[in-house]
């Protein structure tokens, strides 16, 4: 029997899994490890915040009635192995005055997070939200989420209040998570500036890419337009990046990035050491919603297969149709294994 889209090896694997959550067993899929990147979870304090704090322009469907059966489910028909649970709600255009609850719930959902881990072995690994732009209080968040949750890094938001991630203000937490060999992973949202700038536009449409492309050049700014700077990802080599969606809007922006370094020549150059080219072709990216052979080529042509790691954004898309999109999607066969977990087990070694 095949499955569209799975191997008979893989659908073999993906009906036992689904028997063994039918009978609410927490058994993994054999065969090939297959790991989401970009899997949420909501807590029910997230629940509440994201419905208090959502785009009110925004037209696009809230799947708020998530569980983790329903993550489990999906994942067993697509034979993921592992999701990594991320929690990236908004706390509205001034999380500084919402401070308190960004504290209360921010630990609230690492705590959800953490307990789905224990009673799912093998199937939930998580992704620590930090009380950003707090700086001092998400220092403890880091110290609390990887030494006593054992986390597998944290999921930040691409922006903060109108703050992007290389913001200077954010360096000593970049430091920190540096110092810990730490993995960034980071989803967008909506910055005070921009919402609703075309009512009837959701922000999923134009707005979340931009602003993942906000975040990464915040992130290899060494100084375009003003004094040259060392950039937040020069000065944090040690620190794992992986950005949500194929990096945004990043591919159509990339002559502008790069510069010279974006010609023919360019590219086939090995990058100088800290160049942009160089810190976009060590960052890594997800599938989520990119999955199609115009991003996965452009993609792959810019920091090669090696770099793409699968995300599905689950429950606002399928972890089965995303695989099936990347089959179409001008990967061979290694390289399709490397984007469905083997890359993503370098940066987890632990879920191999
Ligand atoms: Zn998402």
């Amino acid at each position: 029997m095949r499955s569209p889209g799975l191997t008979r090896r893989e659908a073999v694997a993906a009906l036992a899994a689904g028997a063994y959550a039918a009978n609410g067993i927490a058994q993994t899929p054999t065969g090939p490890r297959r790991l989401d990147v970009h899997h949420h979870m909501f807590s029910r304090e997230a629940v509440n915040t994201f419905r208090a704090n959502f785009d009110k322009g925004n037209p696009g469907p809230l799947r708020l009635d998530w569980t983790p059966a329903r993550s489990l489910e999906a994942m067993d028909q697509a034979g993921v192995r592992t999701a990594m649970l991320s929690c990236n709600i908004p706390f509205g255009d001034n999380p500084v005055a919402a401070r308190d609850n960004v504290l209360r719930v921010t630990r609230e959902m690492n705590d959800y997070g953490a307990r789905l881990t224990s009673d799912h072995r093998g199937r939930f690994g998580l992704l620590a939200a930090l009380p950003l732009p707090d700086v001092d209080s998400s220092l403890r968040e880091i110290a609390y989420a990887l030494d006593t949750l054992k986390a597998d890094g944290v999921g930040l938001l691409t922006s903060y209040g109108g703050r992007w991630l290389g913001d200077a203000v954010f360096q000593p937490v970049f430091d920190e998570l540096n110092r810990r060999r730490a993995v960034v992973y980071a989803h967008p949202i909506t910055a005070p500036c921009c919402h609703d700038l075309l009512p009837g536009t959701g922000s999923q449409v134009l707005e979340w890419n931009t602003d993942t492309s906000r975040a990464i050049w915040s992130m290899i700014d060494d100084g375009e337009l003003a004094p040259p700077r060392v950039s937040t990802a020069t000065r944090c080599p040690k620190v794992t990046f992986i950005w949500s969606h194929a990096g945004g809007t990043l591919l159509g922006l990339i002559q502008r990035f790069l510069g010279a370094d974006s010609s023919a020549e360019g590219l086939a150059r090995v990058p100088k050491p800290n160049s942009r080219l160089y810190h976009l072709r060590r960052f890594y990216y997800d599938t989520a919603v990119s999955a199609n052979p115009i991003q996965m080529t452009a993609l792959k042509s810019l920091v090669g297969a090696s770099q793409i790691v699968f995300g599905s954004d689950f429950p606002f898309a399928s972890p089965l149709d995303t695989i099936q999109r990347l089959q179409g999607s001008q990967l061979n066969a290694d390289e399709l294994r490397g984007v469905l977990g083997g890359n993503a087990l370098r940066i987890f070694p632990r879920w191999k």
